[in-house]
């Protein structure tokens, strides 16, 4: 199992893209920015799509990923989420207004994409991997997400500020090797992050320990500008752990 980070940015500007990550050259978690970055001959490549939450930073790709994919398939992509989730895409982007509604373009019957609900607690087997929905606690319906393969869990925590699902449902796995995780603010905007249902340093490094795995952290989601500073707040707040801060463009191969 191979997982290339797309997008990582709490933001857009120079060299900063929006949460999306691609397994293998077939799924996809969030579509954000950086999907924008594929060549169009892997963008073809993408089946499946599991979607966090239905803010703009996560979903931005997807209304033109279905226009540029636009009668290169015989079957949809499929797009996985929360009903919630999908009603507010169907409403607000897919809605004729915003954009066309690809999931009955060219046709009903044979769509460009096609939306599947999906539940917490759900898990989905594509080709040997295995992803599982996980509830977080985010200012809209929000999951996180663990993948899983024969060598490897990966979880993914979608946005989110302090919850108990995320790390109980880990907890069941037997190890988790490496976790995606947002720090949006750093710690001077502990109020700002807990009224936008983000973590900062310190509300993550007091959630984390929850949890009784010690997997390798990634943090994503960092808001441009205060990189450096929510970086060291994290590696502060988080001793027990391998703490990375992802810059886009990293390979994990498992
Ligand atoms: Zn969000
Ligand atoms: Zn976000």
């Amino acid at each position: 199992m191979q997982i290339k980070v797309l997008g990582w940015a709490g933001g857009i500007g120079a060299n900063l893209r929006t949460t999306s990550f691609l397994i293998d050259d077939d799924l996809l978690i969030d579509a954000g920015t950086g999907l924008g970055d594929l060549p169009l001959n892997h963008m073809t490549g993408i089946r499946h799509i599991f979607l966090t939450h239905s803010h703009m930073d996560h979903v931005v790709g997807l209304p033109l990923l279905a226009d540029s994919m636009f009668g290169v398939h015989d079957e949809p992509i499929v797009v996985h989420a929360q009903e919630k989730t999908i009603n507010a895409l169907k409403a607000h982007i897919f809605n004729w207004v915003i954009w066309p509604d690809f999931s009955e373009l060219p046709t009903r019957d044979n769509p460009s994409i096609q939306f599947e609900v999906m539940n917490p607690g759900d898990k989905i087997s594509i080709r040997s991997r295995e992803i599982e929905m996980i509830q977080v606690n985010h200012t809209v319906p929000g999951v996180g997400y663990c993948l899983s393969s024969r060598r490897a869990n990966v979880a993914f925590s979608g946005d989110t500020t302090t919850n108990d699902t995320l790390w109980e449902v880990l907890d069941r796995y037997e190890n988790i090797d490496l976790l995606f995780v947002e720090a949006a603010f750093s710690n001077n905007d502990i109020e700002i992050s807990k009224i936008s249902k983000h973590y900062c340093p310190r509300l993550l490094g007091d959630d984390i320990l929850k949890m009784k795995h010690r997997p390798d952290i990634w943090l994503t989601h960092f808001k441009p500008g205060d990189e450096e500073l929510i970086y060291q707040e994290c590696v502060d707040a988080m001793p027990d752990f391998d703490v990375h801060q992802l810059k886009g463009g990293e390979v994990f191969k498992f």
